[in-house]
């Protein structure tokens, strides 16, 4: 929203340009001035329209910001570098969920893993890796629940 009285303060300072650039006695239109005038109508940045005014210079570009970044480009390959446009975004990322599972959450993982398990989505390369450690959580789970009946 900030944008919008910006433009129209550029389009008053185009408009005040334009009028101050109109001599009474229409500099300009000799006799291979018209065909120029017809000529060049792309913008050298955008490749867009530019909008050619009766009398005055021939703008080379379509609009101030064309007009900048031709500039920008025309510096950095003087200076052997290239331009770049910093664009900053903010991305929102959830806090890093905490590696270990908590003790509720391992229902409902061995279902999930067992669920994968039986649709194909783990792959059979994993499958040796994962019956390694099944095997060593199944031990304990075993050695565990032993130690509990010895103790009752
Ligand atoms: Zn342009």
């Amino acid at each position: 929203m900030a944008q919008k009285p910006k433009r129209a303060a550029l389009a008053r300072e185009r408009t005040r340009r334009s009028q101050k650039n109109t001599p009474p006695s229409r500099r300009g239109s000799g006799p291979g001035a018209t065909t120029r005038r017809g000529a060049a109508t792309t913008c050298g940045w955008c490749g867009g329209a530019v909008t050619v005014k009766a009398t005055g210079r021939i703008p080379k570009w379509c609009s101030a910001a064309c007009r900048q970044r031709a500039w920008e480009q025309s510096r950095a390959a003087a200076s052997g570098r290239s331009a770049v446009e910093v664009v900053e975004r903010v991305i929102e990322v959830p806090a890093a969920p905490d590696a270990t599972p908590r003790r509720e959450q391992w229902p409902s993982l061995l279902r999930e893993l067992a669920a994968q398990l039986d649709t194909g989505r783990i792959y059979t390369r994993d499958l040796p890796e994962l019956g390694t450690v099944l095997t060593a959580a199944l031990d304990a789970f075993q050695r565990r629940s032993a130690r509990r009946g010895r103790r009752r």
